[in-house]
């Protein structure tokens, strides 16, 4: 076992663990290391390669605030191109050269006399470092349905985030499960493939127009030539999207519009009232993810596919079981079930101070001082934890607020020449109650739908309850009273 030793760790080398080592790297933080477990960067947008993956925001949102891009090809990228930018990114700023590829960590544990923590690797070495930023993200360990006989199937099965690119779909006779943000995305390029897709939906979402076009290259040229231009593009979809959101963060009754909108949507691309009424959803908009398509309503209107709703009994060597009888054959099932959230988060190996486990510390339910820091364990940070998700703007404003809060949170242990900081429970509790205050009459637990955003209990631990300045307002600058220096 070799142990080598390092300032600050960033493990994952998504928005989150990009973003961090820039902002480290320009207030003069320059030793640390990034620990990504793939051989490539780009965290989500790496992972998830399905036909028609690209970003549900508008990208001149869902980027970083001090990389703006005014080459954009579309008002919603493609995966590739998002790839393309965090790659680009991470080579303007030398972050590249801070990242260890292939090396995923299996758990961590804090040495109390050492005042450090020790990283144990796949492989068996052990890295010491001063801090840890986690910029995991809730989304990569994909979650597959629990269904009986589900090993049996003899046929080709993966998930959507390991799409398998070499199996071809031209001709076959496939099952997908799910119809969420990303089955709402293939499932219209695979319909165009296959012979017959059967598509297996628990829930049906909420979908919208998806104001997405081209960007016209002579519009890409002012964007990149008349200065503040691509700012003034991001503010106004900054501000639309908040404005929005008054359902989600003020009341759900205000969201009529967004319901409006949607039930036209579906008129429109839907004329067939039987199939209408199938994936029409009975529980409030926002209550899960709104989901934003042009394309999806129409490919089920298609003859060679099948809505069906009658939930899985079982699946077979070649076929799936509906619980009401009706028996599928097919060559291949994509699983779109998306991905474990809160459970990952409590699977996680990290002990901290006086050997407390996460796990014990968020016995009563997963939560932290402003999303980021938890006692019990000193100079650990987590990019996008508990309660700072979004159902309506960029994940990456709240990813860059959060890189903020641990920058000023680094700058208070140089100033005061200490070496730990960790918050105080009061504090964190006295956080978590007020954000918990609000979310009890949020859309996600009064809008009569089940979601990943719940824990066992039913207790939101992912979404953040308001507006995004409000986080921005709230939590860019820590308040040194709400910490312990060592
Ligand atoms: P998801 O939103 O969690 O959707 C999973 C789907 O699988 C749901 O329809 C769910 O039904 C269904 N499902 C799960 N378990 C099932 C079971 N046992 N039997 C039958 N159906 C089952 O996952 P996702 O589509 O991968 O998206 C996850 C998140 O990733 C999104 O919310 C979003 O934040 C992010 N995402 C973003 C983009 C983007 O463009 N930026 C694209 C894709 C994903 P129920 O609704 O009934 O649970």
């Amino acid at each position: 076992m070799s142990e080598r030793s390092t300032g600050i760790v960033i493990i994952g080398s998504g928005f989150a663990g990009l973003g961090m080592a820039v902002q480290l790297k320009r207030n003069g933080f320059d030793d640390f290391v990034i620990l990504e477990k793939s051989e490539a960067l780009g965290g989500t947008w790496h992972d998830n390669t399905y036909p028609g993956c690209a970003c549900d925001v508008p990208s001149h949102m869902y980027s970083f605030s001090f990389e703006l891009n005014p080459r954009w090809s579309r008002m919603f990228a493609p995966q590739p191109e998002i790839r393309a930018y965090l790659e680009r990114t991470a080579d303007k700023y030398r972050v590249r050269e801070h990242i260890r590829f292939g090396t995923a960590v299996e758990g961590m544990e804090y040495d109390e006399e050492r005042r450090v923590w020790q990283l144990a690797l796949a492989g068996g070495a052990v890295l010491t470092a001063r801090a840890v930023v986690s910029g995991v993200g809730a989304l990569h360990i994909p979650s597959f349905p629990d269904l009986p006989g589900i090993e049996r199937f003899q046929g080709t099965a993966f998930h959507s985030a390991e799409w398998d690119h070499s199996y071809d779909f031209t001709g076959k006779r496939v099952a997908v499960i799910g119809t969420g943000a990303s089955a709402i995305q293939f499932v219209p390029k695979l319909a165009e493939r296959v012979e017959h897709l059967a598509l297996f939906q628990r829930t049906p979402p909420w979908v919208q127009p998806k104001p997405d076009r081209a960007i016209a290259p002579p519009v890409r040229k002012v964007l990149e030539k008349v200065p503040g231009a691509p700012r003034a593009v991001r503010n106004l979809i900054y501000w639309t999207l908040e404005a929005r959101a008054v359902g989600f963060t003020i009341d759900p009754r205000l969201s009529g519009p967004q319901e409006r909108l949607a039930r036209w949507h579906l008129r429109r691309q839907i004329p067939d009232p039987e199939l209408r009424a199938k994936v029409t959803p009975d529980y409030t908009i926002g209550c899960k993810r709104v989901l934003l398509s042009n394309d999806y309503y129409p490919a089920l209107t298609r003859p060679n596919v099948e809505v069906e709703t009658g939930g899985v009994a079982e699946v077979r060597e070649n076929s799936i079981v509906t619980r009401d009888g009706r028996e599928y054959e097919v060559d291949a099932i994509v699983y779109g079930t998306g991905f474990k959230v809160v459970d990952a988060m409590a699977d996680w190996r990290v002990v901290g101070r006086g050997g407390l486990k996460i796990q014990e510390a968020w016995a009563d339910g997963v939560q932290a001082h402003h999303g980021t820091t938890i006692p019990g364990f000193p100079n650990f940070f987590m990019m996008l934890g508990p309660n700072t998700g979004l159902g309506h703007n960029s994940v990456v404003f709240m990813i860059e607020t959060q890189i903020q809060h641990v920058l000023s949170l680094l700058r208070l242990l140089q100033e005061r020449g200490a070496e730990t900081v960790e918050p105080r429970p009061e504090a964190m509790r006295a956080y978590n109650e007020r954000l918990h205050r609000r979310l009890r009459r949020a859309v996600w637990n009064e809008g009569g739908c089940d979601s990943w955003y719940l824990d066992a209990n039913g207790v939101n631990r992912t979404l953040w309850p308001g507006h995004t300045f409000e986080f921005w307002a709230g939590s860019r600058n820590a308040r040194p009273e709400d910490y312990v220096l060592t």
